[in-house]
């Protein structure tokens, strides 16, 4: 079963969670189904969905049903604004499906019945004892709470420019609109806060001020990080910083995937930025040298895409069926200069043939040369390695 770890990560020395989001249509059940199904799969720890109509929130039970029938159990958190309280009201199916719900500050409502909605929301959520995130967006930012901040400022001495008075502005919603769940009886520990922005200083000073300032969990993420590279850096340079600051409980990396592009890309980097940084294990990850005027060919490369695709191929199974499979390191090299050492260092390295060397590939499992690899099938022998080790090294799970 593809299982569950939490819904927010409450706990003080509880693993940050790894958090994503479907771009199905939540009215198409087996769409929407199967991408949840392929985000758990890759890792996710939480998925979120829109519900943004009266038939997405009638779909909600029936994906829940539908998941339960492919064995995936991971928590749905149902992302809702400005119809939220009605759809909630109307579909209580919908609100006992889901683990979380998500409400956005800004789209609430206008005016008085900003509050009077709020509150319905609230109530549902106290009444199905569901964790509510408060998240605010700079995107949807609450204008009557803008407008009332920059008034404020007006009066100062020294006035803060628009920047400081936009972070303050969101920092503010998140946490009077938790005060405001806390007084409509959402207990404290239901309550986790995300202010997302696309700017990275913005959004660590932003998560600095509410780390500083409240105990409630946090979700981290930069909104529109953007697409390839663009958005992985943008994404792992602010996470990671507050991230080694002790500061977020859940994340996620808000990539917009290319047209027809695979979802589970936002899943992975989330759990390579955690696994980089030494704070969960997820995966295998394969060390490779970046080539030089030493390597000989792209037989290395391919060699690496090779054993880190097959690794993440073979992890759902092996992550049920072995204890600590994820801790284990490879290492693919380009030549003799570093190879053999890196190799050394890895819990399985190969160290291919660079320009002007015998070629050969020997391979070292836990710092010690096994056997040398040679001829055309390199990368089948090489996975027979790993596989032959992970059944030796890693002891199986009870029922495996
Ligand atoms: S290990 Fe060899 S091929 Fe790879 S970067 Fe270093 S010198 Fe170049």
């Amino acid at each position: 079963m593809v299982g569950k770890v939490g819904v927010g990560g409450t706990a003080p020395a509880a693993p940050v969670v790894v958090q994503s989001m479907t771009n199905t249509d939540t009215e198409d059940i087996f769409a929407t189904a199967m991408q949840v199904a392929q985000l758990a799969r890759a890792g996710s720890e939480l998925v979120r969905i829109t519900v943004n109509t009266r038939e997405a929130a009638a779909a909600v039970p029936k994906i829940r049903e539908r998941l339960v029938q492919m064995n995936v159990d991971v928590p749905l958190v149902g992302d809702f604004h400005f119809n939220g309280h009605k759809l909630l009201a109307e579909h209580p199916a919908c609100a006992e499906a889901l683990a979380k719900l998500r409400i956005n500050p800004g789209n609430v409502g206008k005016g008085a019945r900003r509050d009077e909605q709020f509150a319905q929301l609230i109530e549902i959520a106290c009444r199905y004892d569901k964790p509510v995130r408060i998240g605010v967006n700079w995107g949807s930012l609450d204008q009557a709470l803008l407008a009332r901040v920059m008034d404020e400022n007006a009066t100062r001495a020294e006035p803060k420019d628009a920047t400081e008075i936009m972070r303050e502005a969101m920092v503010t919603s998140a946490l009077e609109s938790a005060t405001q769940a806390e007084s409509l009886g959402l207990p404290g520990d239901h309550i986790i806060l995300s202010c997302k922005v696309s700017g990275v200083q913005d959004l660590i000073a932003i998560y600095r001020e509410l780390a500083g300032r409240c105990d409630y969990p946090l979700h981290l993420g930069l909104t529109e990080a953007g697409m390839g590279s663009k958005g992985i850096v943008a994404s792992t340079a602010a996470l990671a910083v507050l991230l080694q600051e002790g500061i977020g409980d859940t994340i996620r990396v808000s990539l917009t995937p290319e047209p027809n592009g695979d979802r589970t890309r936002e899943v992975i980097v989330a759990q390579e930025i955690l696994q980089t940084m030494g704070l969960r294990a997820f995966t295998p990850l394969v060390a490779a040298c970046p080539g030089c005027g030493r390597t000989t060919s792209t037989v290395f490369q391919e060699l690496a895409q090779d054993i880190q695709d097959y690794v993440r191929e073979r992890m759902p199974e092996w992550r049920l069926a072995r204890v600590g499979v994820e801790n284990m390191t490879l290492a693919v090299m380009g030549c003799v200069v570093n190879g053999p050492g890196e190799s050394k260092h890895a819990s399985i390295g190969i160290s291919l043939p660079g320009t002007g060397e015998a070629p050969v590939a020997p391979v070292y499992v836990d710092g010690e040369r096994v056997v040398t690899l040679r001829g055309d099938n390199i990368a089948a022998e090489f996975r027979q390695i790993v596989d032959d080790y992970v059944a030796k090294k890693y002891p199986a799970r009870a029922g495996y």
